[in-house]
């Protein structure tokens, strides 16, 4: 094999490597377009425009919820669940704790081993990036790799903490809120917007002591849902109950999920969805490139550095320093 750097390919070797489904390959390319070096944003590009024409056919799924309401024990179940099923499935990670801290709220343990041992199933720790959007795009490109290599079933993580789940909502066919069964509290804590995103709810840890609190809030939940905008007319989202640690109600769930996307391919829905889907990530790309272009002349202009002093020191209006700075990049 003919190496370019100490870790690339070719482009030609990305593409065979990633449609013969070798996983080498395919963490590879994952690290590629990761990468910083314009370069390899360049080879990147190039191995994702051979690519494109072989994506697209997997179903795409977001799962969310609050650090501790059962994700990874849930992802792990359903992936074994579908692995068994004759499926491919890769799980991926878009984490908003990342770009903070060193650390990550998904990252840092080991999660989901059972899964990881399968051949059939593929797990990719979330992308470290100096912005949420900048991981988000990141995701997206990770989708089409996966999918080219063979994956149809590709599962998107994120916690339930901020924007990440709109930035998630926006990346897949089917979005599934993850929600735990408090003491009345149900609705605290969640915002009506996530839960308005939905395609879907699951109370998890619906076993033992629990059992009987999980399907109160599942009442409280389909009380509430009815005084919500679902996030599409065509379909009201299901409120269902599992237990990842007593494998219960997980078909339930992935037969809920084949539904809808059943349906909502009959009706069209889908392509629209993934069409505008499309248009949201030009413009985010749009957004990320002038944020970058942005910050490499905030390090190399004295001109904007009078202009951020003189906007600090308020003798500026930010919105007119904002005309002159934009004006210096078009
Ligand atoms: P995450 O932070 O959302 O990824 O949550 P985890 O999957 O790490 O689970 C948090 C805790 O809940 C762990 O201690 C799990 O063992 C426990 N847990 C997860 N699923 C279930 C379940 O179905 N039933 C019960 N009783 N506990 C569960």
């Amino acid at each position: 094999m003919q190496y370019l750097g100490k870790n690339r390919l070719s482009a030609d070797e990305y593409v065979e490597g990633l449609l013969a489904g070798d996983i080498v390959i395919l963490s590879k390319a994952l690290s590629l377009i990761e990468s910083h070096l314009d370069e390899d944003q360049v080879l990147g590009l190039e191995v994702l425009k051979r690519i494109f024409p072989k994506t697209g056919q997997s179903l795409r799924v977001g799962i969310t919820g609050v650090p501790g309401v059962g994700k990874s024990t849930f992802i792990e179940v359903l992936g074994l669940y579908l692995v068994d099923k004759d499926h491919k499935v890769a799980v991926l990670t878009v984490d908003p704790s990342s770009q903070r801290t060193r650390g990550s709220i998904l990252g840092d343990k080991t999660r989901m081993e059972q899964l990881s041992k399968s051949t059939s199933a593929f797990i990719r720790p979330s992308a470290a990036g100096t912005s949420l959007g900048g991981v988000a795009h990141h995701t997206r490109e990770s989708i089409l790799l996966c999918e080219a290599a063979g994956y149809d079933v590709v599962l998107v993580e994120t916690v339930g903490v901020g924007q990440s789940e709109t930035l998630v909502k926006n990346m897949v066919d089917f979005f599934l809120l993850l929600m735990i069964a408090g003491a009345g509290d149900e609705l605290q804590g969640i915002k009506k917007g996530i839960i308005e995103m939905a395609d879907g709810l699951a109370i998890t840890k619906a076993d033992g002591q629990n059992l009987k609190p999980a399907m109160q809030a599942r009442t409280i939940y389909e009380n509430a849902l009815h005084l919500l905008t679902p996030a599409n007319n065509l379909w009201q989202p299901p409120i269902l109950t599992c237990s990842a640690e007593k494998n219960e109600g997980i078909d339930k769930i992935w037969a809920s999920i084949e539904s809808f996307c059943s349906l909502m391919n009959e009706n069209g829905y889908l392509a629209v969805q993934r069409r505008e889907q499309q248009l949201k990530w030009m413009q985010e790309c749009i957004r990320l490139s002038i944020d970058r272009h942005l910050e490499q002349k905030h390090h190399n202009s004295a001109k904007i550095d009078q202009l951020r002093k003189e906007v600090e020191e308020g003798k500026l209006l930010p919105p007119q320093a904002a005309k002159v700075i934009l004006s210096e990049l078009f």
